[in-house]
């Protein structure tokens, strides 16, 4: 189940070039005689269709994939909206590096929320209206006035956080009782095979309904980049949590 939502963002800043040569050719490297760099010199690469052909044959040929190489090529993606437990969330893996907007300079928002000059949606994450369930399965529905009473609550919180900066509370101190819905942007940068091991913890049923759906975002860059390992991906071991990359 994807989660619905206007404030969630999430877009590539940058991406190794070339990613498919960028990955094969030092996997080439392992069996050449030869410096690899002459290779780029003389013009045999860039190739990236030849690279995807060699990957796919070469690297991804098993269920035990030869996945040092996926370490080579880089993307860095901004994610904007999800609620701060998704940023940490993510955060667990340390295989990616982060940079995480600090709700310590950053409270401007929740005083604009709080004046009426900013929709409190837009600062803080609630899920929509509809039927879950747990991880055990228990079923639970939220309504439209439970909704309603989370925003009232939320909107409590942030007026005390006002309160707070107003009597002088530094914000650091402030933040504390902000309630954990709060949105927060953050960027990311990792390697192929780091993206595939997110995939694989986080795409699972019995992850976060909000990870699965930033997985989907992300998912949708990771295509864009290099459209034929993502489309094997899904196809392979989407949702399936592998442990193979
Ligand atoms: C559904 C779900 C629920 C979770 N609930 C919680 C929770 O309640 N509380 C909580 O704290 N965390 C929780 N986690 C986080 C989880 O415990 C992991 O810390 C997180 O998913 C990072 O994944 P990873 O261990 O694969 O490591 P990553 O950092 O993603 O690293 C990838 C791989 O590199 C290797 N590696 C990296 N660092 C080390 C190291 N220091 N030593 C040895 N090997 C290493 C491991 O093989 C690891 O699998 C949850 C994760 C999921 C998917």
């Amino acid at each position: 189940m994807i989660i619905q939502d206007p404030y969630f963002k999430v877009r590539t800043i940058a991406a190794t070039e070339n990613p498919y040569s960028v990955t094969w050719t030092p996997a080439h490297g392992d069996y050449s005689e030869g410096f690899i760099g002459d290779e780029w010199d003389d013009g045999v690469w860039p190739d990236e269709k030849k690279g995807w052909r060699l990957i796919d044959k070469q690297l991804l040929h098993s269920l035990r994939p030869h996945s040092g190489p996926l370490e080579h090529a880089h993307i860095t993606i901004a994610v904007g909206g999800f609620p701060h437990d998704v940023a940490m969330q993510h955060r667990t893996h340390r295989i990616a590096t982060f940079d995480v907007q600090s709700q310590r300079y950053t409270g401007e928002r929740v005083i604009k929320c709080v004046n009426g000059n900013e929709n409190i949606e837009s600062v803080f994450y609630f899920r929509p209206v509809g039927k879950y369930h747990d991880r055990e399965g228990n079923h639970f529905e939220y309504t439209e006035q439970a909704r309603e009473n989370d925003k009232l609550f939320t909107k409590q919180a942030a007026i005390r956080y006002v309160d707070n900066i107003n009597s002088g509370m530094p914000p650091e101190q402030a933040r504390h009782y902000l309630t954990q819905n709060i949105r927060q942007n953050y960027t990311f940068t990792c390697n192929i095979r780091s993206l595939l091991h997110f995939f694989n913890m986080r795409v699972a049923k019995d992850a976060q309904l909000e990870i699965q759906t930033l997985c989907e975002y992300i998912y949708k860059e990771f295509y864009q980049w290099v459209p034929e390992l993502a489309q094997q991906y899904r196809d392979k071991y989407w949702g399936k949590s592998p442990l193979t990359f």
